[in-house]
């Protein structure tokens, strides 16, 4: 099946990038067409916003909002100009012919520009309960909740920068962090490690692995510890704690694109620099996905602006 019409704009992905994209689009007159992603494939509704609680940092809200109500209100800005939000993932794009082509539910959707917005998601550890203690003592994210753990114990697993970076930023707040680690080397660059290692609030729990993460029984859960095995043992110990922070790296949401786009060594779109765009003329990448080092929604945000406008210049010197 198909509808037929050719989009002047599809944006894939419904985070901070997206939704700015499609506020600028849908202000040009543009009418995007928006495919939110289903959460499969760690494409959700809404983006990685919708996993944090409050948000302290974006610019506008002095007394933090909470993640899913700011994203409730990036789609109602979108919405209210005009951009058609379908709820559906996006299964399959062709961009080697013009107008571009779009997979979803069976139906396919024609573009002349596509914005690529799709995010990317925290690697977790796959534990039960850490999918359903995150907002309640666990996170992925140290700059969005480290705030709430002022004078708090601490735990961070992950032995890269993203863990070391994280842990020298957690002893802001935290009384004690301690990083756990399942090898007895890290793999960090020298500078983070000697920064953490010199760091008195931080200490390191070596050939671990996080095998559980037990609450409090409360409504809401809280944190209360999480349960250790060494690597060399198997044995099994509990350590009392308020958090755990998981910082074992991102996967940028980038599957569908394999094989049409430029991808990094560590899987993100490749972006002509300080553009949005793509090797693909009328291809465009916003946020995350294209984005490694950053990724704050403000950052997002930001770059879905320039895809946006990026998308309109094209368009319009293509004479549309
Ligand atoms: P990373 O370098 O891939 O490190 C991931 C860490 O998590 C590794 O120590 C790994 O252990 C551990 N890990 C992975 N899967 C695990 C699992 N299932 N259970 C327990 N531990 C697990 O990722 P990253 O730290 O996010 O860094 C990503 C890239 O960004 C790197 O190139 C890094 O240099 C860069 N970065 C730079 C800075 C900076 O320079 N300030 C800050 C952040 C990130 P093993 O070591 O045993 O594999």
């Amino acid at each position: 099946m198909s509808d037929a019409k050719i989009h002047d704009l599809i944006i894939i992905g419904s985070g901070p990038a997206g939704y700015t994209a499609a506020i600028y689009a849908a202000r040009a007159n543009l009418k995007p067409l928006l495919f939110t992603g289903m959460g499969d494939g760690g494409l959700q509704p809404g983006g990685q916003l919708m996993i944090t609680t409050d948000v302290e940092n974006y610019p506008g809200f002095p007394e933090g909002i909470h993640g899913p109500e700011l994203m409730e209100r990036f789609r109602d800005q979108a919405v209210r100009f005009g951009t058609e939000v379908v709820y559906e993932n996006v299964d399959k794009v062709d961009f080697s012919k013009r107008p571009f082509q779009l997979v979803s539910a069976g139906t396919t959707y024609l573009a002349r520009t596509v914005i690529i917005s799709t995010g990317a998601r925290a690697r977790l550890l796959g534990l039960a309960n850490e999918k359903r203690l995150m907002g309640f003592g666990v996170s992925a994210c140290a700059t969005c909740d480290g705030a709430f753990f002022k004078q708090k114990d601490v735990c961070i697993v992950g032995g890269g920068d993203s863990a070391l970076e994280e842990a020298n930023f957690l002893t802001r707040f935290a009384t004690k962090v301690h990083v756990i680690h399942r090898r007895d080397a890290l793999r960090a660059s020298k500078i983070m490690q000697d920064r953490a290692l010199n760091n008195p609030k931080i200490d390191f729990v070596w050939n671990s692995e996080v095998v559980d993460v037990l609450d409090n029984g409360g409504n809401p859960p809280k944190v209360r510890a999480v349960v250790l095995a060494d690597t060399r043992t198997g044995a099994r110990s509990e350590r009392a704690t308020d958090g755990l922070f998981v910082a074992i790296g991102h996967i940028p949401n980038t599957d569908l694109f394999q094989g049409q786009l430029d991808l990094d060594d560590k899987g993100y779109l490749k972006v002509k620099p300080g553009t949005p765009e793509t090797k693909i003329p009328g291809v465009f990448a916003a946020g995350d996905v294209a984005d490694s080092v950053w990724r704050q929604a403000v950052t997002a945000a930001g770059t879905g602006c320039q895809a946006a406008l990026a998308a309109e210049r094209f368009l319009e010197a293509e004479g549309h």
